[in-house]
């Protein structure tokens, strides 16, 4: 049995606090990812080392 969790990179439906938009982001972001709605540049996910802080309301997990 595999005793460390092996960290699983999939795409997260996310919605942005600010301004509602929804997109489509990877959770293993390795760049800032801002949110694409118009005038908006709320953060949605930051990388933290493999997996990226979301920053976001996560709406759906997609394989
Ligand atoms: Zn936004």
């Amino acid at each position: 049995m595999d005793l460390i969790p092996q960290p699983k990179s999939k795409f997260l439906k996310v919605k942005c606090p600010e301004c509602s938009h929804e997109m489509i982001i990877f959770n293993h972001a390795k760049t800032l990812i801002t949110c694409q709605g118009e005038d908006c540049e709320h953060i949605i996910a930051e990388p933290a080392g493999g997996k990226a802080y979301i920053e976001a309301e996560i709406l759906e997990e997609l394989d």
